[in-house]
């Protein structure tokens, strides 16, 4: 009746790309597919499911469904009301007063921003679409990869028993969430035995949890093991800073959510660098510095404007808080 593990590993894995994005921004999305599937996906055809808070465009999708390779099966869904609106437990006026008092913020006026990052907290791993796979990988616009991902990325996280993968990681502004840590503490004081005895606190925190660094991995980019966001660990921490009502009050954003979480509930060694991926999001350019990696996955980006070792990348924070020695030369791109 139970599958042996020798079975198990046969199995192909349950992956999928996923993109929430608006139909606006369909010129920006097909070069960051087209890279994707160039550079990987033509070789393993996952499926691709975009979301969005209004009906796709028959434009959107005739476009998009052209840059897919036509063995990749792809879902456009509208997100359903709860998804994208305020709880009933919010005050929809202090949330307006909210935005109005952090308008000179980045995003800090939008109420659509807000939404956007309380679905990718809370709800795309919950949503029925996405209940048949094990692992994703988050796509936006106007990003891109500039390496041969030759090897199937979803059975390398999984054999490795990694669960969160990331290539940029940096700090986030402070106004934007100033309760997001007080929150989290308040949480953990609740639930000590949520965290792992094993956790990369390192990375989030210099003082053993005192004070959050605001450092965080960019969660545009994101390769991920979907059943830790359907963990108890991670829901029960998610549903608590819901309630607080951080993510209409302040401007919580998703990345230093899934950041904290996974930097307290996962063993360290299950977050991982995707150094060999490379990755750019403007204005951050993520190229493997090694000689031997660019060479090794055909890269063609600018090694020299490599941000994990810049100044304000939380990069050298990752490798000291996991052990891992720093690539040769890292210490020139300290500016
Ligand atoms: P930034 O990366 O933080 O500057 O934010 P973006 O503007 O890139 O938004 C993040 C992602 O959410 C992108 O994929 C956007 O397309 C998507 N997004 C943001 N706001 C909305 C929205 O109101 N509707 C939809 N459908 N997608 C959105
Ligand atoms: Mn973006």
């Amino acid at each position: 009746m139970f599958k042996s593990e020798e079975e198990l590993k046969k199995e192909p894995i349950k992956a999928c790309f996923m993109s929430l994005v608006r139909n606006e921004e369909l010129d920006k999305l097909i070069p960051s597919m087209q890279r994707i599937e160039e550079r990987f996906n033509k070789n393993y055809n996952y499926t691709y499911i975009f979301f969005n808070d209004v009906p796709f465009t028959e434009e959107f999708e005739k476009k998009v469904n052209e840059t897919i390779n036509p063995k990749s099966k792809v879902k456009y869904i509208q997100l359903p009301e709860e998804m994208w609106s305020y709880p009933d437990f919010i005050d929809e006026e202090e949330a307006a007063n909210t935005r109005e008092k952090m308008k000179k913020i980045i995003y800090g006026g939008s109420e659509s921003y807000r939404h956007m990052c309380r679905f990718n907290s809370k709800w795309f791993y919950h949503h029925p679409a996405m209940a048949e796979f094990d692992y994703y990988w988050r796509i936006e616009p106007n990003t891109g990869i500039y390496c041969d991902v030759d090897y199937d990325i979803f059975e390398y996280m999984n054999n490795n028993k990694f669960v969160y993968g990331f290539t940029i990681s940096l700090y986030e502004w402070e106004e934007t969430v100033p309760d997001l840590w007080p929150t989290t503490k308040n949480f953990i004081q609740q639930k000590p035995h949520f965290l792992n005895n094993n956790n990369l606190i390192k990375f989030i925190s210099d003082d053993d949890g005192e004070f959050y660094n605001q450092c965080h991995f960019w969660s545009n980019f994101e390769i991920a093991n979907l059943n830790f966001y359907r963990s108890l660990q991670y829901q029960t921490y998610v549903e608590y800073l819901d309630r607080t009502g951080i993510f209409y009050y302040e401007r919580a954003g998703d990345a230093p959510v899934h950041s904290i979480a996974a930097s307290l509930f996962l063993p360290k060694e299950a977050v991982t660098f995707l150094n060999q991926v490379s990755y750019q999001h403007p204005p951050f350019l993520h190229c493997p510095i090694e000689k031997d990696v660019y060479k090794q996955y055909n890269c063609d980006c600018n090694q020299n404007y490599d941000f994990t070792f810049q100044g304000y990348s939380c990069g050298i924070r990752y490798y000291d808080a996991n052990n891992i020695e720093k690539p040769a030369g890292y210490e020139r791109f300290q500016h």
